[in-house]
Formats: structure tokens, sequence, C-alpha cells
């Protein structure tokens, strides 16, 4: 049998990034103003519920901008890409704080076709929080299946697969400082 050749490495772009670090500390700034704003003085601190791996870096920007008791907390999910109408999402991860009666704020990275959020936002209900908000870093409209309320949005970016600040092509290149278009794809 001959060898397969390995496909190439998908690359970020090399010229100016979608969205550069100045731009994503500064609306990190501007988004902890945002939600301090909404919240006022909780009684019991927020919990940030970071969704895996891709919303690591936008958790902990965020976090530490918030001057708000903060708790941290991850989930995990895998999406399944499925036909137009829909694919399918499981729970990998659940949360380990108990989230009855908190109010709980989920921090994604992206959102797509929002069937990610959709079910992340359901399963979160369940846990019977005070309540339930969502914050993303990047919102791409364009293939949106399931309608999701962000009650604070970073950028709205067009319909492009990008990498960087959390965001991967198989695990690679979530350590860039900024957000970029993959070549190729
Ligand atoms: P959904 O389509 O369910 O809204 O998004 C599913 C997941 O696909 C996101 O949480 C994210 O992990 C991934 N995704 C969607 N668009 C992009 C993109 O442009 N770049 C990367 N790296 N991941 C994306």
């Amino acid at each position: 049998m001959p060898e397969q050749p390995t496909p190439p490495i998908p690359q970020p772009s090399k010229g100016a990034a979608l969205v550069d670090a100045a731009g994503i500390a500064a609306r990190v700034a501007t988004l902890a103003a945002e939600i301090e704003a909404a919240y006022g003085e909780p009684a019991e601190p927020l919990v940030l519920i970071c969704v895996l791996k891709g919303s690591l870096f936008f958790t902990a920007d965020l976090a530490r901008a918030l001057r708000l008791p903060v708790l941290i907390d991850f989930i995990a999910v895998r999406s399944y890409q499925g036909t137009q109408s829909g694919g399918s999402v499981e729970l990998v991860k659940d949360v380990g704080i108990n989230l009855h009666g908190r109010d709980v704020l989920v921090v994604e990275d992206i959102i797509d076709t929002g069937l990610t959020t959709s079910f992340l936002l359901d399963h979160l209900a369940s846990h019977r929080p005070r309540s339930l908000r969502l914050v993303a870093l990047l919102d791409k409209q364009a293939h949106r299946l399931r309608q999701v309320s962000v009650d604070f949005r970073g950028f709205t970016i067009p319909d492009r697969f990008v990498v960087g600040y959390g965001l991967d092509v198989d695990e690679r290149w979530r350590n860039l400082p900024d957000v970029r278009t993959v070549e190729g794809r």
C-alpha cells in the first residue's frame, strides 16, 4: 500500500488579524463594565462557566477584568456536524459547583449555528440557577440554526473559520494572541 500523504496543517493568515490583541483587550474591558452594570452588587458571587477549551483565555481575561466576586467552573461538550438541519451535541464534562439559586454567566468563545450554545443553556437551566446569561466573544451569524439570546457580545464577525485566543484547528493555534482567519478554509 502506498503511504497516504499527510494533509497540510491549516495555517493562520499572515496579514492583519481579524481582531487584534489590543482590540480584544479593549473589548474585554468594556464587556466587564457592561457585566458589572447588569449585575449591580450581587449578594452571592457570580458563577462564570468557561466552555472548554476555546473560552480559556477569554474567561481568564474577563474574570480578571471584573471587579465582582466570581466563582469559575468549567464545562465541556462535543459537537458533531450534522446536515443543514442540525448536528448533535454531547456533554463531556459537567460543572462541579452547585448552580441552584446562583447567578450564572456562560462564557463562550464563538457562536456559529447556535446549536452548541443552546444545548449548553438548556442543560445549565436544568441546574435551576437564579439567573442564566451568556457572554460570547465572537458571533458568526451567517449560519444560525437555533436562536440564541446573547446578553453580552464581543464582536460580530463574518462567516470565516477563525483561530487564536483559545480557538483551534485540530488543537493548533489556540495560543495566538489575536483572532485570525485560516488559509484555505
Ligand atoms: P455552533 O455551530 O454549535 O454554534 O458552534 C460549535 C462549535 O464550533 C463552537 O463552540 C466552536 O468550538 C466551533 N466553531 C465554530 N466556528 C468556529 C471557528 O470559526 N473557528 C473555530 N476554531 N471553531 C469554531
